[in-house]
């Protein structure tokens, strides 16, 4: 067998594949189109789900891929065995409807023995208990009827629920009676080490029926997967998976920066390096791939892989930092198959540096807590830490539930589970309860018995209309009628009034009939139904009445203008910032918007110029904005930024903005982005890490804030009796004189100090041979003292200091003495906790200068009388 490289086996599988009339598809991003049914892409198939289910064309009906896979259940088992990593790359030959069982296994064969140069004496297979049919093709392919293992449905069967699924056959490599147990009857299946299991191939045949039964499908499917790194690990001879070249590379990095040896055993380092090892992997494709590290989700799996790898590091003695220089190994070796990974390097470094250094500040505060924990636990006999504890350290010191359980599971202890999910819990809980009482009505939907229908919301084409009283809700009951001077929540069939929803606010505006008038406070929507919360003015209103339903269109307007303008400044801030750029929030109203996003660092002074300039840009092309609706995967086809893990419908609207910006959005807009006339970015802030927030407004919002400008600068120039061309000049000269001032004051306090020395040196006594002063002052602060005091040792020798500054409540002393007394014994520091604590007070210092506070300012006579006591 030849001894290949892990980036020359991949290219040797897709070129072969691609000489079958396979399209060779790029890897497919690790987070997942489409699919809820997974957290992140963990096989092969995974992303060529749509083509097995017909919903998706594929490009061609043969298809060859080399897949990067992240399997997060596996992490436990990363480190400990030699065969898993959270992160590895799956090669596989698909065919949807095309080819079948005869030409999967005859060109697996090829591919093995004629390509990698297998040997066919060792390779065996397992097959489906009854699959004869590749039982045949495997002997027709030269395979030793004695290597072809029949196991049954918990091995070689695949399928997950109801649809398509069939049999499998996996093709084992036989390493060796060395690495066996040595048993009769070992071969494949069995639990040890020696047949290595390399290639999947699963028969998709039959489709499973809801009564249990199986039917044909009319056109089977292949489906192959192949672990890159086991293949390599083989044709390397090597113990595990990270001893494989590319990965050893990475490994050694680990090593040099930690100066731990690695022995391929299962010391507590090695399974730290080979954690890190693989964790590495994981993170820095995981960024490239645009996944930020947070709280949910897949956010969660990264920051949980990022601060388990930096704990392992701190394991193996590594101080500071070292992930992101150690990412550049990953890069250096995947880059060529991966281009991302060299494209967005800086980007991915920076991510790994914030969200390590985050980690950092508070990781040594968190383990002491924990060994605090821990010994608490064992005080008590305890085995389990309790959810509140787990979550505090969760919630203050970043420390994931999976963190907090392994650092216990080492010392032989568990965490309540349950418990932290409860602390979880309560805590969105009280944040929930917050928000509601901080509404005017606290009603909820759910509690109330409704039966209406959803209303129609007519909003889009205009901004009056007439709508049926459908329901009423007062104080939080249903109720027939809302009086004057009422505030209640009104339903109706038709409504023109936008529902607060994709961060924009309500619609403001009135309900009337006759003389009956209502103002709304706010609108919600909840399954489809639009809650109106209003203040009735005037008059009475019942179920059943007609009433007319009008927005005013002023603030309308200016609520459109701000949210095409946030779409506008979302596409700019991909365009100049980057395309990690994701809506992270958003809030648009009539005064303003603002735009929360994914972004590791505060943008430049340049690219926000930049960012402005664009916006303005596309407002003076008046671009039309077309507002359709269509299937949601028409609107990926025209590239519809949507929001990451929002659910769409079969249907949705898209906005598009002249072609420039296009997104999937409910709200309002203007119709020609001439019609924002300007936009200002009022400010750029961070708001959470990895998140930044931009705040601006548009239209007359700009003018206004041009107003207000202008007025505070008339202010300021008022207030320095200058007018707005000379005020600048006015300012620097006050300046100017301020500072000359300030000069002259500090050189009439110089000289007011020395002949403050000179009145000291007169009143000073003599104790046991040494020049005692001790003076108390209530002009002079402590630093004026000090100054005094090095006065005063300049020019005199064997002097002896204690001054009090003293305000209304408190006093400051400071004890001095000069060398000379230091060298003989005399202590500053040890005599004024003795002074100080007359003034009842503390303190301490050096031997030449100390400084303490007291408490009680009447005792500051007392405790300088004390000076001589001591000397
Ligand atoms: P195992 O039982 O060893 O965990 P599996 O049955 O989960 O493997 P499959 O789901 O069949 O594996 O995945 C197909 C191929 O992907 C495997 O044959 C193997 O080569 C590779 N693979 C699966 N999990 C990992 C992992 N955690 N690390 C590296 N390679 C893996
Ligand atoms: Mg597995």
């Amino acid at each position: 067998m030849e001894h290949l490289g892990l980036n020359e086996i991949r290219k040797r599988f897709l070129n072969f594949y691609e000489s079958k009339d396979h399209y060779v598809g790029k890897s497919a991003s690790l987070i997942p189109k489409n699919d809820k049914s997974i957290l992140i892409i963990n096989s092969g198939m995974a992303p060529l789900k749509p083509y097995f289910a017909g919903t998706e064309t594929p490009p061609k009906k043969r298809m060859c891929t080399c897949q990067k896979c992240i399997r997060t259940g596996d992490i436990d088992n990363v480190g400990h065995t030699a065969r898993h990593g959270t992160f590895f790359e799956m090669l596989g030959n698909f065919s949807f409807g095309d080819y079948f069982k005869k030409e999967s296994i005859g060109w697996g064969v090829e591919f093995l023995t004629e390509h990698l140069g297998f040997p066919m004496d060792k390779l065996w297979a397992t097959v489906y208990l009854d699959d004869e049919e590749a039982i045949k093709i495997w002997e027709d392919n030269g395979m030793d009827p004695s290597h072809i293992v029949r196991l049954g449905k918990e091995d070689n069967f695949w399928e997950i629920g109801l649809g398509p699924c069939g049999p499998d056959s996996e093709i084992f490599y036989d390493r060796g009676e060395e690495f066996g147990c040595g048993k009769p009857d070992c071969k494949p299946g069995c639990d040890c080490d020696r047949f290595m299991e390399i290639w999947n191939h699963v028969f998709t045949q039959f489709s499973k029926e809801e009564d249990g039964s199986y039917s044909n499908l009319a056109h089977p499917n292949i489906d192959t997967g192949m672990g890159l790194e086991r293949m390599a690990c083989v044709m390397q001879d090597t113990l595990s998976i990270f001893d494989v070249d590319t990965i050893r590379y990475i490994l050694d990095g680990v090593c040099e920066m930690s100066g731990v040896e690695y022995t391929d055993g299962d010391k507590d380092s090695d399974i730290s390096i080979r954690i890190i090892t693989d964790h590495i992997r994981a993170m820095t494709f995981m960024i490239a791939d645009g996944i930020m590290p947070s709280n949910e989700g897949r956010g969660y799996v990264l920051r949980r892989i990022l601060r388990r790898a930096a704990r392992h590091g701190r394991l193996l003695g590594i101080k500071g930092t070292f992930l992101k220089e150690l990412s550049n190994r990953v890069i250096e070796v995947s880059g060529e198959a991966y281009p991302e990974l060299i494209e967005k390097k800086d980007y991915i470094q920076k991510i790994i540096q914030v969200e390590e250094d985050n980690f950092n500040q508070t990781i040594d505060k968190g383990e002491e807590i924990i060994q605090e924990y821990i010994r608490s636990l064992v005080q008590s006999g305890e085995k389990e830490l309790d959810g509140e504890r787990a979550f505090k350290l969760y919630d203050t010191y970043g420390f994931p539930l999976e963190l907090t359980e392994e650092i216990l599971e080492a010392k032989g202890f568990t965490a309540d589970e349950e418990g932290f999910k409860v602390n979880m819990q309560a805590q969105k809980d009280r944040a929930r309860a917050s928000r509601k009482s901080n509404d005017e009505e606290g009603w909820d939907a759910a509690e109330l018995d409704l039966n209406v229908p959803k209303t129609e919301f007519v909003g889009y084409d205009v901004l009056k209309a007439e709508g049926n009283v459908l329901a009423i809700i007062k104080d939080q009951k249903l109720s027939e009628s809302l009086f004057e001077g009422e505030k209640g929540v009104l339903i109706f069939d038709k409504t023109p009034f936008y529902a607060e929803g994709g961060g924009q606010v309500t619609d403001k505006g009135v309900i009337f009939k006759g003389d009956v008038l209502a103002e709304i406070i706010k609108v919600e929507k909840k399954d489809g139904i639009f809650y109106h919360t209003v203040s009735l003015k005037n008059g009475s209103i019942a179920t059943g009445d007609t009433m007319g339903l009008a927005v005013y269109n002023k603030y309308r307007n200016a609520t459109a203008r701000n949210h095409t303008a946030t779409h506008l400044l979302q596409k700019a801030l991909r365009e100049i910032v980057g395309t990690h750029v994701e809506q992270a929030g958003s809030m648009v109203n009539e005064n303003g918007l603002r735009f929360d996003f994914t972004h590791f660092e505060p943008i430049s002074e340049e690219q926000l110029k930049e960012i402005e300039a664009r916006v303005n840009e596309k407002i003076l092309e008046f671009l039309p904005v077309v507002t359709t609706e269509m299937p949601i995967s028409e609107a990926q086809k025209l590239g519809a930024m949507a929001l990451f893990g929002e659910k769409y419908g079969e249907s949705v609207r898209v906005v598009n903005a002249g072609g420039w910006s296009i997104e999937l959005c409910g709200g309002t807009h203007v119709n020609n982005t001439g019609e924002i006339g300007c936009f200002k970015l009022m400010s750029e802030t961070g708001v959470a890490s990895g998140v930044r927030r931009i705040e601006a407004v548009t239209g007359t919002g700009v003018l206004a804030i041009a107003n207000a400008n202008e007025a505070l600068i008339t202010r300021v120039a008022d207030a320095f009796k200058s007018n707005k061309k000379a005020i600048v000049d006015r300012i620097r000269t006050h300046i100017e004189e301020f500072k000359s001032m300030k000069k002259e004051l500090e050189e009439i306090k110089k000289q007011a100090m020395g002949s403050e020395v000179d009145d000291l040196i007169k009143n000073s006594r003599e104790i046991n041979g040494i020049r005692v002063i001790t003076s108390s002052f209530t002009d002079y602060n402590i630093n004026d003292l000090r100054t005094l005091s090095d006065d005063v040792k300049k020019n005199y020798k064997n002097t002896a200091m204690v001054f009090a500054a003293v305000s209304e409540d408190k006093v400051t002393f400071l004890t001095s003495l000069t060398d000379d007394l230091v060298e003989k014994g005399y202590h500053a520091g040890n005599m004024i906790k003795q002074i100080a604590k007359i003034a009842g007070g503390g303190g301490g210092g050096k031997a030449d200068m100390a400084q303490a506070g007291g408490k009680d300012p009447s005792k500051v006579k007392e405790a300088l009388e004390f000076v001589d006591n001591l000397l």
